[in-house]
């Protein structure tokens, strides 16, 4: 199973479009960044890696998949709490 590992590159976490622009930092001091393609402003870079949509996709899509909840958190690097969260909230989680 091929999986798509988070690029370095900052991609619109809207449309996925690399046409992004950085706008300064938040009040947090969280970079932000517009996308010109949706024109919509996100933060470029999260903290919690398991925070990141793509790996919330990509979490659920392993766990269809019949991977366990380890083998998912060692392939994303992220922890099983991580994996656990994201399951629980989806409700497809099995068996533990
Ligand atoms: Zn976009």
């Amino acid at each position: 199973m091929a999986i798509t590992m988070v690029k370095v590159t900052i991609k619109c976490i809207h449309c996925n479009s690399a046409n992004v622009v950085k706008m300064g930092k938040q009040a947090n001091g969280a970079p932000r960044c517009k996308c010109n393609n949706c024109k919509k402003t996100f933060q470029s870079q999260y903290i919690n890696k398991g925070a990141l949509p793509q790996t919330k996709q990509l979490i659920i899509k392993m766990s269809t998949n019949g991977s366990g909840i380890r083998d998912t958190a060692r392939v994303l690097d992220i922890s099983t709490n991580t994996v656990l969260k994201v399951l629980k909230k989806q409700k497809i989680t099995k068996q533990i």
